[in-house]
């Protein structure tokens, strides 16, 4: 356990180790690298402090060397003591030369004495080299000693004996108020060093430095500079009053060796780390590996425990799961047993019932369009259910509800999966419906086939801690997902019953019906093998139906039916049929007990609901009465034809004929005509008297003679006019004729003659139409009119009426004369035509006039018509075309 977590520290905070060795070597060496920059800067130290030795030495020994010369004039002051004559001033110069001659560096001594005012006397130090008094800042020095009474030095100057630096000492008496003299030592500044040098190396305190010294001006006194870079240090050094600067700059410690021990530690201290933080982590790698390892072990062996379980917990399982598939399978093979739907849903639900240990079950159907749920069948498993008698007496089939309204049937609805609820949320889907306790627990699962949901089975328990047994829902699934097909198979079963019978039944229909038919109607199915035929096609092909199969039926139909016009073969008209062809009137003929029968047929294809040819339907219908008739048709037709031409030929002659006549009568009426002019014109010169006086019967005679002739002329013109309109030569002048006045014309004409006949004539016009006509022609038509109305009357009236009646002028010519019966009211304008009443006889007339007034009529674009009644009087009409220039003739106000 212990050793597990310290495992698991290792794995996790592994890596801290290397990281703080890497740190911590790394730490050490920085020490190390310290450690060594420490050492070169004390070595620096040491130097700096050496050479500050080396300087405090030299300097005190400077500063000793000057007093010392100083001291030396301290000497020859004792002797100046009584310098006033000129034996003192030689022993002052002997003492002053013994005392030079021994000290190195001092280089004279002179005596100034100054006045009592204090002024230099200057000479006194003079000594023929050089004026040190006028030189700058030396008699400031002079001054101040005398002032302080206490030794000064002046700057260091520049002789031609080299470079010298005064030191004034004052000499006062007794009292020491007064001086005396003023005791000058000239020195040498190099000169003290080197003693001051020597003096220092004698002690050993001096190392390999170099050595300047500056003046109290700051004015260098030695002559070689100290290198550049090396380190300086300065010192003080006490001249006199002044203060001299000192400055040695010693070698610098060499830096070197620091170095090379650096780069060795740094080197040395990063590998080490480096290697050993390495080591480190690849050891910490190796344990986090090696514990990754075992990690997976340990799954791999836990994860193999569970399997083991699970494997067996599985196979449990499966084990249940396959009995109880069995005993689904055992149910839906029960199931299947049965093909009446009814029994099928007893079954499944009574059957699932039993193994859920549910007490009510039912069958709902789904109605997607609507989606709701329709009753199909409710069984009560257990009769103690709470309204068990209501639930017996409701007739479930008219349960129906919306899908929305209940969860039990929406949720399996909407996601096609069983629904199982118990307790408080069933409230309200009980039997008892709304406010009544639910049932215990409810299960529904959805029917459905192919994916499609068809309908819902639920059972439901009642009663306290009545819950489903959880192992039980994969059973009622397993038999639902059966009992859709089952049902569904069931239902489609007793509904192809149903359509079977009443195919069936529509076949024997169809058959009586197509056996009633005239026609021939045979059925071929899409193998062109003939299927159905009626019995009109058996008997108009002469093939017995049970004689033979539909193969034989179709050899004869084809041997019989089609050798000739219909064609065999590919070109079989049923088999074009089948191929999707339309056809009309295929005519052929077939011999039926020796005699030839005319059949036209026609044929179609048969097509499926999805338009694919499922057969051909042919109709025969038997034409050998229509093809007799047309026959016998043609014949009666050749003979009509030659008829025809016969009478053409006939008709050719009679006009032949005519032309003849009416050439002979042209002829023959212009040939009579001269003679009877002839005879008129003699018989008037005889009635004249011209040859002498006529007696009474001569003269009746010559006026019977006379009579006759003109009659004789008339008949004749009227003749000559008649040839003349049959043959066309008539010439019509056409003009705008006033109506009014030609009939005027007509009336004075026959006038006489009925006033013979104590006649009433009577005119009657509304207006004046003004007709296109030869008014000449029109003239011989109305006078014709009138005379014959004059001629037939024999009492009452003629009575003339003219008008416009549209677009024509109209004439009226009616008498009260015999009439004219029906069978002879269109022959009066046939030529030579005369009522045959005696009184025709009696009048006399040739018969022409009508038939001349009408053909003129007519060339005038006009007609003659009759309207008259046997005993009531004639009335002839005359319309004719009116002017379009104008109608009427305006008439006089
Ligand atoms: P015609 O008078 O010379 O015999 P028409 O052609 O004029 O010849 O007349 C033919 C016949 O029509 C007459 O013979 C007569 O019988 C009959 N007919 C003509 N006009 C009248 C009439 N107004 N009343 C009775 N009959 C008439």
């Amino acid at each position: 356990m212990k050793i597990a977590w310290l495992q698991a520290r290792v794995a996790r905070w592994g890596w801290v180790l290397p990281a703080a060795a890497l740190t911590l070597l790394l730490a050490g060496t920085f020490y190390l690298d310290r450690q060594n920059a420490n050492q070169l800067e004390l070595a620096r130290q040491e130097a700096g402090a050496a050479a500050q030795r080396e300087a405090a030495t030299l300097g005190e020994e400077l500063a000793a060397q000057v007093g010392s010369r100083v001291g030396a004039l301290a000497a020859a002051k004792l002797q100046f003591t009584a310098v006033e004559d000129s034996v003192s001033r030689r022993a002052f110069a002997a003492a002053v030369d013994s005392v030079i001659s021994r000290v190195s560096g001092l280089s004279g001594i002179s005596v100034i004495y100054p006045d009592p005012l204090g002024a230099i006397a200057p000479d006194a130090l003079r000594r023929g080299r050089y004026d040190p008094f006028a030189i700058d800042g030396v008699p400031e020095s002079y001054r101040k000693a005398i002032e302080t009474r206490r030794p000064a030095a002046s700057r260091v100057i520049d002789t031609p004996a080299g470079r010298r630096f005064l030191v004034f000492d004052p000499v006062t008496g007794d009292d020491t108020l007064h001086i005396r003299a003023v005791l000058v030592a000239e020195m040498e500044p190099n000169g003290i060093l080197r003693a001051a040098l020597e003096r220092a190396q004698e002690t050993g305190s001096l190392g390999p430095s170099f050595y300047d010294i500056y003046d109290d001006h700051g004015r260098r006194i030695t002559n070689v500079p100290a290198p550049q870079g090396w380190p300086r240090v300065e010192r003080p050094v006490r001249i006199a009053d002044t203060e001299w600067r000192l400055v040695v700059a010693h070698q610098p410690v060499s830096e070197q060796p620091y170095e090379v021990i650096r780069t060795a530690i740094w080197v040395t201290g990063i590998v080490l780390s480096l290697a050993f933080a390495l080591s480190l982590t690849l050891l910490w790698r190796m344990v986090a590996a090696q514990r990754e390892e075992i990690g997976r072990r340990r799954a791999a062996e836990e994860q193999a425990r569970q399997s083991a379980a699970e494997a067996a917990w599985r196979a449990l399982q499966a084990r249940r799961l396959t009995e109880q598939l069995e005993s689904a399978q055992q149910m839906a093979l029960r199931l299947s047993g049965s093909h009446d739907p009814e029994e099928v849903i007893e079954e499944f639900l009574g059957g699932v019932g039993e193994a859920l240990e549910a007490d009510v079950a039912m069958l709902y159907i789904f109605e997607e369009e609507d989606d709701a749920v329709v009753g199909r069948r409710r069984i009560l498993l257990n009769p103690a259910v709470p309204r068990a008698e209501d639930l017996l007496r409701e007739d479930f089939r008219k349960v129906r509800a919306p899908v929305a309204l209940m969860k039990h049937l929406s949720e399996p609805v909407a996601t096609g999966r069983p629904f199982l609820a118990k307790g408080a949320e069933l409230a309200g889907t009980g039997p008892g419906g709304a406010g009544m306790p639910g049932p215990t627990a409810l299960l529904t699962i959805p029917l459905t086939i192919g994916g499609h949901l068809v309908g819902l089975a639920v059972w439901e328990t009642y009663g306290e801690g009545r819950l489903f047994d959880a192992d039980a829902i994969p059973f009622a699934q397993a038999v639902t997902a059966h009992a859709a097909a089952i049902l569904r198979a069931a239902e489609l079963l007793e509904s192809v019953g149903q359509a079977m019978e009443k195919a069936s039944k529509e076949a024997v229909r169809l058959a009586t019906v197509l056996d009633q038919l005239s026609d021939g109607v045979v059925l071929f199915d899409a193998n062109g093998e003939p299927e159905l035929v009626n019995a009109a096609a058996e008997a108009l092909l002469g093939i017995s139906r049970g004689a033979s199969g539909p193969a034989d039926w179709d050899k004869a139909f084809r041997s019989r039916a089609l050798q000739k016009k219909a064609g065999g073969g590919e070109d079989f008209f049923p088999a074009r049929a089948l191929r999707g062809e339309r056809l009309r009137d295929v005519r052929f003929t077939v011999r039926v007990q020796g005699s030839d029968r005319y059949i036209a047929a026609s044929a179609a294809p048969v097509l499926g609901q999805d338009g694919v040819i499922r057969g051909a339907a042919v109709v025969l219908h038997d034409v050998t009465d229509e093809h007799e008739y047309a026959e016998m048709l043609r014949h009666t037709n050749q003979e009509l034809r030659q008829q025809a031409a016969l009478l053409e030929r006939v008709n050719d002659e009679l006009r032949a004929a005519t032309a003849a006549k009416d050439q002979f009568l042209a002829m023959m009426s212009h040939e009579l005509r001269t003679p009877i002019n002839a005879i008129i014109g003699y018989t008037d010169l005889l009635d004249l008297g011209v040859h002498g006086a006529l007696n009474e019967s001569q003269r009746t005679m010559m006026s019977r003679v006379l009579d006759t002739s003109n009659h004789l002329l008339g008949l004749v013109n009227d003749l000559l006019d008649l040839t003349k309109i049959a043959a066309g030569r008539i010439d019509l002048r056409f003009e705008e004729v006033a109506v009014e006045r030609i009939v005027r014309r007509a009336v004075d004409q026959i006038a006489p003659l009925a006033a013979g006949k104590d006649l009433r004539v009577e005119v009657k016009g509304d207006s004046d139409p003004v007709a296109v006509a030869d008014e000449t022609r029109l003239s011989q038509i109305l006078i014709n009119l009138a005379s014959n109305a004059v001629k037939f009357t024999e009492s009452g009236s003629i009575t003339f009426e003219y008008g416009v009646d549209g677009d024509r002028a109209r004439i009226c010519v009616r008498d009260t004369g015999p009439g004219i019966g029906e069978r002879d009211r269109e022959q009066v304008f046939d030529e030579f035509y005369q009522v045959d009443s005696g009184l025709a006889r009696n009048v006399g007339g040739s018969g022409l006039g009508l038939a001349i007034s009408r053909r003129l009529a007519r060339l005038m674009g006009g007609e003659i018509s009759l309207q008259s009644e046997p005993g009531r009087g004639s009335e002839f009409v005359l319309d004719l075309p009116l002017s379009r220039a104008r109608s009427t003739v305006p008439r006089d106000a």
